[in-house]
Formats: structure tokens, sequence, C-alpha cells
């Protein structure tokens, strides 16, 4: 490199925020991937060139279109949809959709950005890329739910495809979207082209334990943090935010591996069950009744329901982060860290702040980022991929044993990195460095 690193990266930085005014959340991704970065380039100045940082930090592609619909009342709605198509160095473009209604391309290309370092370390040959809508599927009829998809799709799927760009489901988007979507796709193309979209039921091209992977694998990647120091889950205090999939099934898992979990939240406030949450309980609540938590005690008299303060208040070993981007504040680290938090592991893309990061770190808490940590969702999709392409259809304990392999591969490419770079047990740098150095790899042997 011919400059140094620093300054190099400096530049790279400044054009970032000249390029993409006020996208913060899109900022704050590269901001942290680039610091990473820095030990990286000073030991590896060939991943500098040809201005491979610069390429990497601009997405490929972004799309943004109208998606018109009509409700149930006969009225017209306008919404915008998004896909950014971050990059392909590594396969098809590959990551969620997300609806919720305020949705903008920033937070569509942090979310493409994280996947780009996410899907690299999967091992698995996916790209990285994100889109959605601003549009909420809450208080929506299936029917308006189904046109609006449906819409959404007539523009999208010209852009899509088993080799080209493959979307999922994210926050907003689960298996009734995925169908409707896949419905279009297939009107459309007049393909039944399964791999091009992931997150299918499991009777028509699905793949079993995909539901799960995202919250399953979070707990198998802290199973394996807390290995590295001799120690297992059983036993551990266990909070996490969310109730949605992911956090429902971290739940499933951590339960199912002798954690104690204690507490969970959704948009209206959290529970705190000190007998150890009724899963049976959140998944009727939460998946079947698509309600709110306030009405858990009703069910369980010794737990309590709370919307003072936050689920991070409640004392535990082990949190999980499973809500949203930027949920899990300074103040809610502080909290965390005066009771005695060992681990910290994000479920969502991002929840934790910077400064809560600093907080945890200066701390010594260990801490796995979203990019590691949550990897199993999309690592579970490439398996489904695996699976159409082949027209097979494996078992849950096979398709999960292979999660649980992609998870531990993670989780020890994360540590070697980050030994190699200099900093052990930092699994900020272990992630980005391991991901960047795939991509790095790729994008220097196919050219500019
Ligand atoms: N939305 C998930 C993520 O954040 C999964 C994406 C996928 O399966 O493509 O990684």
């Amino acid at each position: 490199m011919s400059v140094d690193a620093s300054s190099r990266i400096e530049a790279v930085y400044a054009d970032v925020l000249r390029r993409n005014p006020g996208e913060a959340e899109f900022h704050q991704a590269v901001r942290e991937v680039l610091h990473s970065l820095e030990p990286v380039l000073r030991k590896r100045p060939e991943y500098a060139e040809p201005k491979l940082v610069e390429r990497l930090v601009e997405p490929e592609r972004q799309l943004l279109f109208r998606v018109p619909w009509t409700d149930d009342a006969g009225e017209v709605h306008v919404n915008r949809g998004f896909r950014v198509e971050f990059s392909s160095a590594l396969g098809p473009y590959k990551g969620g959709l997300r609806f919720v209604p305020q949705l903008s391309l920033g937070t569509v290309k942090f979310l493409a950005f994280e996947q780009i370092f996410k899907n690299a370390l999967t091992g698995l040959g996916i790209g990285a890329g994100k889109g959605g809508a601003d549009f909420d599927p809450k208080g929506r009829s299936d029917a308006e739910v189904m046109r609006f998809c449906q819409s959404f799709m007539t523009e999208l799927h010209r852009h899509l495809g088993e080799h080209t760009d493959v979307p999922a489901g994210d926050i907003g988007v689960g298996s009734r979207e995925i169908g409707y979507l896949f419905g279009q796709y297939k009107r459309l193309t007049n393909r039944y082209e399964a791999g091009a979209l992931t997150g299918k039921g499991t009777g028509w091209g699905g793949s079993q334990a995909r539901t799960e992977a995202t919250g399953y694998g979070t707990v198998h990647f802290v199973r394996e943090m807390l290995a590295t120091r001799g120690e297992d889950l059983a036993g551990h205090r266990v909070v996490l935010s969310g109730s949605g999939n992911v956090s429902l099934f971290a739940v499933e898992k951590a339960q199912a591996l002798g954690a104690q979990v204690v507490a969970c939240s959704d948009s209206s406030g959290y529970v705190v069950d000190e007998a150890g949450l009724d899963l049976d309980l959140l998944k009727e609540i939460k998946l079947e009744r698509r309600g709110r938590l306030d009405t858990y005690p009703e069910a369980r008299p010794g737990a309590r329901f709370s919307t003072r303060g936050s689920v991070y208040d409640v004392q535990c070993d082990i949190a999980l982060p499973c809500a949203t981007q930027n949920e899990l504040h300074e103040e809610h680290a502080v909290r965390l860290v005066k009771n005695g938090v060992k681990v910290v592991a994000e479920g969502a893309n991002m929840p934790c702040t910077p400064e809560a990061v600093d907080v945890l770190r200066e701390a010594g808490v260990r801490y796995g980022p979203g990019k590691a940590a949550n990897a199993g969702g999309v690592a579970t999709s490439a398996l489904e991929m695996r699976q159409n392409a082949a027209r097979e259809s494996w078992t849950f304990a096979e398709t999960e044993s292979r999660l649980a392999a992609v998870m531990r591969d993670i989780h020890t490419e994360c540590v070697n990195a980050a030994e190699e770079f200099g900093s052990p047990e930092d699994y900020v740098l272990g992630a980005n460095a391991a991901g960047f150095g795939r991509v790095a790899e790729a994008m220097r042997a196919q050219g500019v």
C-alpha cells in the first residue's frame, strides 16, 4: 500500500460520508469494519489493491421501486421497495427482506453491508444483499399482505434468480410472505425455481431447521464462546430482547442446553419469569396469536410483565439482543456490566450501539457481533439452496448438525483471525478480518 493504512482508511470513510449523506446506520457499520481493517491492511497490504476497500464500500447495485397495492376497502396505497445488491464476489447476492414502516435506503445499505462479512464467514459461497419495503404488515389482512407481496415481486422478480440474487425473510417477512412472494415469482417467470428464494415452507422446497436457524445458531455460537474458557451454558442465567423467530428459538436452544432463560421483551415491554420462560406459552402468544407479552402473566402467575426500564435491567450472565439495530444503548450496557454479565452475543443485526460496545469491552465482557453470532440463519438459507440445487430434502437432525458445524467453524475463524491480527478474543476484529480476507481474495482474483 502506498499511503499508510490509517490515512487510506480515513479517506475511504470520508468518501462514504460524502456519497451517502444522512445514512447514519450505514456510516456506523462501515466505520466499525474500516477500524478492524487497519491492522489487516498493515499486515496484508496487497489486500488494499486494486482499490479494494474503495470498491468494497460501494454497493454493486441499488434498486428503488414503487410498490402500489389495494387494501381490502379498495383504497390504493403506494410504498417504496428496496434491494441493495452489495457484493457478488463470493456468490449470488443473498440476504433477507424487511417490511417495517420506517425502512430507508440507509438501513437497507447497512444491513446489506453487514451481510458481506456474515455471508463470507459461512464459507458457503454466497454474496451479499438486503431489501424490503416501508410497509407495515401489522394489522393487515392476509389478502392485503398477499397483494402487497405480489406487487413487490412484480418489480423485483426481474432482478432475482438462483444464480443472481436470492432473498429470504427478515423482520416483518416470515413464511407467509415468502409463500406469496414465491408464488408471484413462479407466475411471472413460469419457472419453479426453488433456489430463487429461501425460507420456503418445508413441503415446497424449504429446509428443515431454517425457521429455528438464526436463534439456534446464536446459541451455538455462545456455546463456543463459553467453551474457550471451559464453560458451558448449563445453569447460566440468560436474558434476551425480542420475541420473534430469532429470540424464541434462541430460548428453545438455550433451554435445551440447560440455561436458565428468565426474561424476554417485545415492543410493549418485557416479561420476567424466574421459574424459566414457558416457551410453549410464548410461542402461542407471539407466533399463533401474534399478540403481546402483557398477556403472559395471566397464564403464569409467578411471572411479571413490566414497561419500566428495560429487559437489560434483569440480572443475567448472558444477554442476547435479538430485536433490532441500536436497541442496546450505553446505559443498558452499564447496567448489564454492573449486574455481572459475562457474554453478550447479537441475534439481531447491530443491536448494540458503538458506545454500548465500548462499555462492554472495557469491562472485559466477551462480545459476539451479529455478523458472526447470527450467521446461522443465512447459513441455513445456503443449505436450503444446496438442497434445492440437488433436489434433496435433508432431515432436521442432519440440517441442524451442519448448522452447528458452520457456527463452530465461524467461531474458530474469528478466534484465529483475532489472534493473527493482534487482539485475541476480539470477535469484532476476528469476524471483520476473516470475512474480509475471503472477499478480498475473490475480488482480487476477479479483477476490476
Ligand atoms: N435476514 C437474515 C439475516 O439477517 C437471513 C438472510 C437470509 O437467509 O438470506 O442474516
